[in-house]
């Protein structure tokens, strides 16, 4: 089954509003498989963001990133990938569509409350990033 990683930012966890965001996630049916609360180091942000390493925004990411705590989840359903993008709509809150939580929760373009991988080989990449085998709890009941 497809399983995409999300973040809730910094700026989301510090706003108090994590219990909001998975409730809107969970009210798409959208499965949470795992999840943990974690704050990067700067070297852990650099990491995770390494396909941006050339971008002018990495350092301000990357510090922004490691700021305070983030809320990780692994997520699972059909289409997951795309659901999530969807929901949590444009980069930029500014441009984000009504209704989404980028929309709905961003700040700036940096602080944008939510990450969600971008494609298969990435959420894969994302999730291996943070989350081992025993913190993933995908097998339907009786599986051994
Ligand atoms: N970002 C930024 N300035 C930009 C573009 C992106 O600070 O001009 C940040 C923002 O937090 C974004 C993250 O870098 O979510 C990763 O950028 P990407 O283009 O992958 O956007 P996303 O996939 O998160 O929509
Ligand atoms: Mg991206």
């Amino acid at each position: 089954m497809e399983q995409t990683l999300t973040i809730i930012k910094p700026d989301g966890v510090a706003r108090g509003l994590t219990g909001r965001i998975l409730e809107a996630l969970e009210n798409e049916g959208m499965k949470i498989v795992g999840t943990k609360m974690v704050q990067l180091t700067k070297r852990g942000a650099e990491g995770f963001y390494q396909v941006h390493r050339h971008q002018p925004f990495f350092d301000s990411l990357t510090t922004y990133m490691s700021s305070g705590p983030v809320v990780l989840a692994v997520l699972e359903g059909e289409g997951i990938i795309e659901r999530l993008r969807q929901l949590m709509g444009a980069t930029d809150p500014q441009k984000a569509a009504p209704g989404t939580l980028r929309h709905r929760y961003g700040l700036s373009i940096q602080e944008n409350v939510i990450h969600g991988s971008d494609s298969l080989d990435t959420a894969r990449w994302e999730i291996a990033y943070f989350f081992s085998q025993m913190e993933i709890h995908s097998r339907p009941l009786n599986s051994g």
